[in-house]
């Protein structure tokens, strides 16, 4: 055998092995391909779930912030508020709407089928928008307490609030009792698991909602009048004091609004003690549907009832009481004709902190003495209180105006005011035009008690703005064309 009969088996056995060769380097390379893409794999989804995680730490700290917040919001009207702004941090929708039921009412049947628009954003939809329940997608949420998710081929259709196409629904319940809907449109914050989480915000809501509404009303069995169902004098009370602690440590004002129906003797005599029961009991409901949710409000004692309204000042309250009174006037009672004024009516009086009292026993005095005098200005009203000032107070007040020359003859120039006002002004050592243009109402008061006047006198004799114009004129630079 030559080398040349060799060559042939040689060389198709060497080209044999690189094809093998080859072969086997084509498959290491595809494995370590498909090695290195689900290495990526792996890869991309761990910083996904890194990313997940993250997102996860945030929502869970946003919830609990959320939550805290809900749980020291100071009335059930600061909640819908609370939950928009968190349906827009998780969403960024285009548009976002808290439906909350309204409260039955003795005035209006209607109310108890219908949704009013709490709070809401981006859309064309005006916040107090009442919906009325019947068909529609956003009505069979709030009836049903299903949900609505357009991810699932849910919703998109709207027509029951202007221009307003829901992705997303969800109902704030508790105890099978529907309290309202969250419903958004168009996120641009995509979310997994978007209904859940919402129905987890709304559950959360409920909750707190529920414990505010418990807390506003009811204490407890021994805070409750057992003829009306609303507070007592006990439950008043303690409403009371945890108020005024609130307006002491936040410096804001508290009023309350004391009244008593008019002739209410009358009305046992005429048609009997029952009749009399059902009166207070009527009146009781048709005072809690004039006022808001986070008022407090009871039956202080026989026929007199008393409202809470924190945070509002004497003018606010005012308004309050007299809607109340209005309110009260207008509803037929039964036998309303058989009562001297030829209807039930209340007489009540307002009164606040900081302005009048400083203290729960100053504060009732105060409106009962309003009370009283509308009583005696023939019934049917509403007083505020006077002003009652400690006379360090006015020493102090009367302190802080410094002492400016000013001549009798100057104060008697402000038509309104005699001579004997003038001059008690001048002993008083206080007025300057200046400092006359500069007080505020407070100041006023703080004047009234000081000259043994009375503000509104002040005021009518338009002294204070006549003062203003001459102060404004005499600081003015005089123009060439004035001498
Ligand atoms: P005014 O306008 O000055 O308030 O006159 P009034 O008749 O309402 O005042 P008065 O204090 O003379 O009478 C109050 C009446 O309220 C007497 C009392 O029988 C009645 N009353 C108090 N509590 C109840 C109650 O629980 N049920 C009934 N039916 N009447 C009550
Ligand atoms: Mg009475
Ligand atoms: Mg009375």
């Amino acid at each position: 055998m030559t080398l040349d009969d060799l060559f042939l088996p040689v060389l198709s056995l060497v080209a044999a092995g690189a094809v093998l060769g080859l072969a086997l380097a084509r498959r290491r390379i595809s494995a370590l391909r498909s090695e290195l893409s689900r290495l990526r794999e792996v890869e991309d989804k761990a910083s996904e779930l890194q990313r997940q995680h993250q997102s996860l730490g945030q929502l869970i700290s946003e919830y609990l912030g959320f939550m805290r917040a809900l749980h020291s919001a100071d009335g059930l009207r600061e909640i819908p508020q609370m939950l928009l702004k968190f349906m827009a941090w998780l969403f960024d929708p285009e548009e976002a709407l808290v439906l909350m039921h309204r409260r039955a009412a003795v005035t209006d049947g209607e109310r108890e089928h219908q949704l009013i628009v709490a709070a809401c954003i981006g859309t064309k939809v005006r916040k107090g928008t009442i919906l009325r329940l019947g068909v529609g997608e956003l009505s069979t949420v709030a009836l049903a307490g299903g949900t609505l998710d357009s991810e699932r081929g849910q919703g998109g259709r709207g027509g029951e609030l202007e221009g307003f196409v829901p992705d997303l629904a969800v109902p704030v319940s508790i105890d099978s009792q529907t309290l309202g809907v969250l419903t958004l449109m168009k996120a641009n914050k995509p979310r997994m698991h978007a209904r859940q989480l919402l129905s987890l915000f709304a559950q959360s809501a409920a909750l707190a909602y529920r414990n505010a509404n418990a807390l506003n009303r009811v204490r407890s069995q021994a805070d409750v009048d057992a003829l009306t169902g609303v507070l007592n004098k006990r439950g008043l009370a303690a409403a009371l004091e945890s108020f005024i602690a609130k307006t002491t440590s936040h410096g804001r004002p508290l009023a309350i609004f004391l009244f008593d129906i008019d002739n209410f003797k009358n009305y046992n005599d005429t048609n009997g003690h029952l009749a009399g029961d059902d009166c207070l009991r009527l009146m009781a409901r048709l005072v809690t549907e004039s006022i808001r949710a986070d008022d407090a409000f009871g039956r202080y004692g026989g026929e007199e009832f008393l409202v809470i309204l924190p945070w509002r000042t004497t003018e606010d309250a005012h308004l309050v009481a007299e809607k109340v009174r209005m309110n009260i006037e207008a509803f037929d009672f039964p036998f309303g004709e058989n009562q001297p004024l030829g209807r039930v009516t209340v007489s009540g009086g307002v009164a606040s902190i900081p302005e009048h009292a400083s203290d729960t026993t100053d504060l009732i005095e105060a409106a009962d003495r309003a009370l009283y005098a509308a009583k005696n200005a023939g019934r049917n009203r509403v007083r505020r209180a006077e002003m009652m000032v400690a006379p360090e107070r006015v020493e102090n007040a009367i302190d802080e105006l410094e002492p400016l020359p000013l001549e009798i003859e100057d104060l008697q120039q402000i038509s309104g005011i005699g001579p004997a006002f003038a001059t008690r002004l001048k002993e008083l050592g206080v007025i300057s035009f200046r400092q006359i243009s500069e007080l505020d109402w407070r100041g006023i008061q703080s004047l009234a008690v000081a000259l043994g006047t009375t503000p509104e006198r002040i005021l009518r004799e338009e002294w204070l703005s006549q003062a203003r114009e001459l102060s404004s004129s005499a600081l003015a630079p005089h123009s060439a064309g004035d001498d």
